[in-house]
């Protein structure tokens, strides 16, 4: 649990904000039900209740944009009903509301939802003289504050999310070829062995081993042979689909990840990257070939077992000579923990 809270942020704003939302408001929703405050006191029950829902909703799914969302609005809504109803002594809860809205939800949505209050608030006052605010001035001053306050909490919301997105970015990536890295790999056999559980969705991998790598560093020098990683990784995204992931395992050892994907496709998609590669991928001595081991998962079968199966038919295809593609053929219901050390696979 607390494992959770420290590496989703999302998620520990969102359970902070249900502390505090049913510690803090709580008190106020009985104190103005009983003194016979019902709108207000309505609406504070609300937004406690919303709270908690949504932070339960969090952690069932773990997805945090909808309630992220869905939050945002209630407190919009409640705080700007309770402002308007409460005038002067309201108003001091638009503050946080804004710092609030930003942690929630996108900078975009969060000026928004900003901006909506202000006009609700502004447009109120305007329609009912002296219901909100004390003086003109008043509300000028509350305007300009807020629009401070909204404006510098965007640029600095955006800010953040930039440079979140280029660390992600970074973390993920292999430097040299612009690849995806194992952790990114670990990450996204986790989510399909997960999807494919819950959805029945199919997931196969392609590992890819390039032939007589070291040859290639060794006659004409490490920086051919980047050159050769760099340009396999833009002719493997090129032939493959958008949603197919392609993932550095090591140094020239790829795995191509395709969803919904079936043995006839995979079969497919393997010849069809092999041609490209044996026919356009060029080192200064020639043509390079790459050598390829499939697999398709399994229903409840562990990642890394899936790995291993493909990385065996990787093996029998270098055996057989390279240029090749094994693919493992074996039934989805033989066992998964003794696997064969040549199990029934094909040769394209
Ligand atoms: P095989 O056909 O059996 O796969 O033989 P190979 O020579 O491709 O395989 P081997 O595993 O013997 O050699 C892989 C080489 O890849 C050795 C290593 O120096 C080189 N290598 C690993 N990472 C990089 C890299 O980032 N850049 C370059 N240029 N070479 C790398
Ligand atoms: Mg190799
Ligand atoms: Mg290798």
């Amino acid at each position: 649990m607390l494992k959770r809270l420290r590496n989703d942020f999302q998620l520990s704003i969102i359970t902070l904000m249900g502390f505090f939302g049913a510690l803090g408001i709580t008190p106020y929703a009985i104190y103005r039900l009983l003194h016979g405050n019902y709108l207000v006191g309505t609406a504070d029950t609300v937004i406690v209740i919303s709270t908690l829902s949504a932070v339960f909703y969090a952690w069932r799914t773990g997805d945090t944009v909808k309630p992220g969302i869905y939050l945002a609005c209630i407190f919009s809504v409640g705080s700007t009903l309770i402002a308007i109803n409460l005038g002067v002594n309201g108003l001091f809860w638009i503050y946080p509301l804004i710092l609030f809205n930003f942690f929630m939800v996108s900078p975009g949505k969060a000026i928004a939802a900003t901006l909506m209050v202000l006009l609700s608030l502004v447009g109120h006052a305007l329609w009912v003289p002296g219901s909100v605010f004390e003086s003109q001035y008043q509300m000028v001053s509350f305007l300009v504050t807020n629009m401070m306050a909204g404006v510098l909490t965007f640029i600095f919301a955006y800010r953040t999310r930039h440079q979140r997105e280029q660390l992600q970015g970074l973390a993920i990536r292999d430097p040299l070829t612009g690849a995806r890295n194992r952790r990114a790999m670990d990450d996204e056999l986790k989510i399909a062995v997960s999807s494919k559980r819950r959805h029945g969705r199919s997931y196969s991998v392609l590992a890819m081993d390039l032939d007589h790598f070291k040859q290639i560093n060794d006659q004409y020098g490490h920086p051919a042979g980047d050159q050769v990683l760099v340009s396999f990784v833009a002719l493997i995204k090129a032939g493959s689909r958008k949603e197919d992931r392609l993932f550095r395992v090591g140094g020239e050892e790829f795995l191509l990840l395709l969803p919904d994907t079936s043995l006839s496709g995979l079969e497919a998609a393997a010849a069809h990257l092999q041609k490209l590669v044996r026919e356009l991928l060029r080192s200064p001595g020639g043509t390079v070939s790459v050598s390829i081991g499939g697999a398709i998962l399994r229903t409840d079968e562990p990642w890394p077992n899936l790995l291993q199966r493909a990385d065996q038919c990787l093996y029998q295809a270098k055996s057989a000579g390279r240029d090749c593609t094994i693919i493992d053929r074996s039934e989805e219901g033989s066992p998964v923990a003794s696997l064969p050390t040549a199990g029934p696979a094909t040769t394209l």
